[in-house]
């Protein structure tokens, strides 16, 4: 069988699809989860291996029994609003960790690694499109402690050689289109996912989070990217470090993974209306701290050097395929 790689939270929404398309592209997808947040029904496409990525006499096990030939690091914790309230979780759970993993990952003699990174890291920026050498003023602990692992990254290309694939994602949404994976959060707080469970009643109301945001509609604007095209990035970008055409000998390079193309929360709730043939319960509540205005990027770069296209990220496909995996009922809570 096919080269391992080690997948950090592929038990989590971007993991478990990345799992899918490493096991299409040949390679053994082991996925190393603390089931705090992700689902062991979620794990469909390769062995699962259960712990914590501050634990690091398990890794070494982890990394001595599958020999993997990289890292792709998932695993985090990704709530703006959590990150406001309890800072400290999110500078020990993703920065703290990643330290673990990272002097885990060189000690195994692995240096290709694979990091989600976010848009979050950028705060606000006045309106322009994004891109990898924009200045990044995180506005809350989640985006602060992704910046400070992409630095820790930059840090030990140059004293070990890691080679490191750094993706900024914007707003990722859709599903597996065969709905073997699909986005599933306890509790949930991301923005489809919600309103698809108001719209079929599973909860209240959609509550817009701030509609005074200095946008043509007042609600914030994000850039949305389908969890295919997403992961497909990422087997792209483990091809190139493989194939040498990254840095060699340490060294990352930092892509940012939109589609150039924003959505207020209002366009939303609308396309999803109109895709789901269904009316969107909603009401207006006041903002959410810590989120940004307005978060858009284009993808030339990754367009460029990796060959990367957000072909499937078009808001009705990715409301079409969100839609088609919530009437799965999900996995078991
Ligand atoms: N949002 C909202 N109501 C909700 C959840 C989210 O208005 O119940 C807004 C949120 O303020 C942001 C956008 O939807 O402007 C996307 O939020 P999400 O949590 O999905 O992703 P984030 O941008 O925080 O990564």
């Amino acid at each position: 069988s096919g080269e391992a790689v080690l997948v950090t939270g592929g038990a989590g929404y971007i993991g478990s699809h990345a799992c899918k398309v490493l096991a299409q592209a040949g390679y053994v997808p082991v996925t190393y989860d603390s089931l705090i947040t992700g689902w062991r029904e979620a794990v469909r496409f390769g062995p699962f291996e259960e712990g914590c990525l501050s634990d690091r006499a398990r890794l070494d096990e982890v990394f001595a029994s599958h020999k993997p030939i990289a890292v792709m690091h998932f695993a985090a914790l990704s709530q703006v609003g959590e990150a406001m309230a309890e800072p400290g979780k999110y500078w020990r759970g993703n920065v703290c960790a990643s330290l673990t993993l990272i002097e885990a990952t060189i000690a195994a003699g692995v240096r290709d690694f694979v990091f989600s990174s976010t848009c979050a890291t950028y705060g606000d920026q006045d309106g322009v499109l994004l891109d990898e050498d924009c200045a990044q003023n995180p506005l809350n602990a989640y985006g602060a402690s992704k910046r400070a692992i992409e630095d820790m990254l930059a840090d030990f290309a140059a004293s070990d050689g890691l080679n490191s694939v750094i993706f900024r994602y914007f707003n990722v949404a859709g599903a597996d289109p065969d709905a073997e994976v699909g986005e599933f959060h306890r509790p949930e707080t991301h923005l489809i996912p919600l309103i698809l469970d108001a719209i079929d009643g599973k909860r209240d109301a959609l509550t817009i989070h701030g509609s005074d945001y200095p946008t043509p509609d007042g609600t914030c604007v994000r850039d949305y990217v389908h969890v295919m095209d997403l992961v497909e990035a990422h087997l792209q970008g483990l091809n190139w470090l493989r194939a040498g055409h990254g840095p060699r000998d340490g060294g990352s390079e930092r892509f940012c993974l939109g589609t150039g193309k924003g959505f207020s929360v209002r366009e939303v709730v609308a396309a999803a209306g109109s895709v789901t043939n269904r009316p969107v319960p909603m009401q207006e509540g006041p903002r959410r701290g810590g989120d940004a205005v307005r978060l858009v990027s284009g993808s030339e770069k990754a367009g460029r050097v990796l060959g990367w296209t957000p072909a499937r990220s078009t808001m009705p496909q990715m409301i079409q395929d969100a839609w088609r995996w919530h009437q799965t009922g999900g996995y078991d809570a």
